[in-house]
């Protein structure tokens, strides 16, 4: 058993989820979540306190589409919006899925979801140019109409077509107090669910939304600082962060120095709006808080905490 105020911040990819290859029904998303739960259910188990960061690529990216396909029938709502939409439904599956595997290993602890707002500035010069991937990969042949309609469409670093949008910083999260009290009573608490929606100050109006997504493994790294977590866990779809991702001569790392992680993230070394964000999120936690921080694959979650799995990123070299 850890000590009470021990707390892991859990970031899940959203692409473990809903596979950004696969069309997935929400019984396959439903699957998949319970699927991923179980490192989650081993870190309870073990007693830490436990927030979960999930993303929302691949659902924002859908929701967006469906709004468009029947905009001549209901307003579409804006992406800030969609944010929230997609956090309420993904913390709703995950809380369920969560719950129900909890009970199974005998374990009573309650979970709840925060829809979280974070706060980003206005004038973030990344809204203006788009690098986060979000829906699920678009056939070439359809490419050049999205372009077209001012859609900004890519390839990720799978090669595949997908929308990006901008992805301002994350400064703080908003209702860092109420998560705060919730994790430290034990609760399991879903927050900053596809990296919260992004709000500003606004002189005159007060708080008000962004239309644009922040990076969930960025806004994971904030949340754990403000909590005083001691661990930051990313887990994701690939077991680690890997030199020459891609190539034939590609291999994982164990661990990665903070300065060997600016050294290649500089060169270009981690996929941009996929592993060099989480690099950069977890090199940024260790940097302030001297926590520790795991990159890992869902199912290893369990065995990267205790040292077995995955990439750790440490202060320098021991
Ligand atoms: P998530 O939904 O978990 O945030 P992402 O797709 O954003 O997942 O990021 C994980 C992906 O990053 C991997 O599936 C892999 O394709 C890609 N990637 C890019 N560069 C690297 C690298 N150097 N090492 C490992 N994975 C990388
Ligand atoms: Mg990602």
């Amino acid at each position: 058993m850890v000590n009470d105020s021990e707390t892991a911040v859990i970031a899940l990819g959203g692409n473990a989820l809903s596979p950004a290859g696969e069309h997935s029904s929400i019984g396959d998303q439903f699957r998949h979540t319970r699927a991923s739960l179980g490192a989650i259910v081993d870190l309870a188990l073990d007693g830490w306190d436990l927030c979960l960061v999930h993303g929302n690529g691949p659902q924002v990216g859908d929701e967006l589409v469906r709004n468009e396909l029947a905009r001549a029938e209901v307003a579409p709502l804006p992406l800030g919006v969609l944010v929230a939409a997609t956090a309420g439904w993904i913390g709703y599956m995950i809380q369920q899925s969560l719950e129900n595997a909890l009970r199974l290993a005998g374990c009573d602890r309650e979970v709840a979801t925060v829809i979280t707002q974070v706060r980003v500035r206005h004038d973030d010069p990344a809204l203006s140019a788009p690098t986060k991937f979000i829906g699920h990969e678009i056939a070439e042949s359809r490419v050049p109409a999205l372009l077209e309609r001012g859609v900004a469409v890519k390839k990720d670093a799978r090669g595949r077509f997908r929308r990006v949008v901008g992805s301002p910083a994350p400064l703080a999260v908003h209702e860092v107090g109420v998560i705060r009290r919730l994790v430290q009573s034990g609760t399991i608490v879903i927050a900053c669910g596809g990296g919260g929606a992004p709000i500003y100050y606004d002189g005159e109006r007060g708080w008000e939304g962004v239309d644009a997504v922040i990076d969930k493994d960025l806004a994971a790294a904030v949340l754990a600082r403000d909590l005083g977590a001691s661990l930051l866990m990313i887990l994701t779809d690939v077991d680690g962060v890997y030199l020459d991702y891609g190539k034939p001569t590609q291999r994982m790392l164990e661990s990665l120095t903070l300065a060997e992680a600016a050294r290649l993230d500089g060169a270009g070394a981690f996929g941009a709006g996929s592993m060099a964000p989480k690099v950069r999120a977890a090199a940024d936690f260790v940097r302030h808080t001297g926590g520790r921080a795991i990159i890992t694959e869902l199912a290893r979650g369990r065995e990267a905490v205790r040292g077995a799995a995955g990439t750790t990123i440490i202060a320098e070299n021991a």
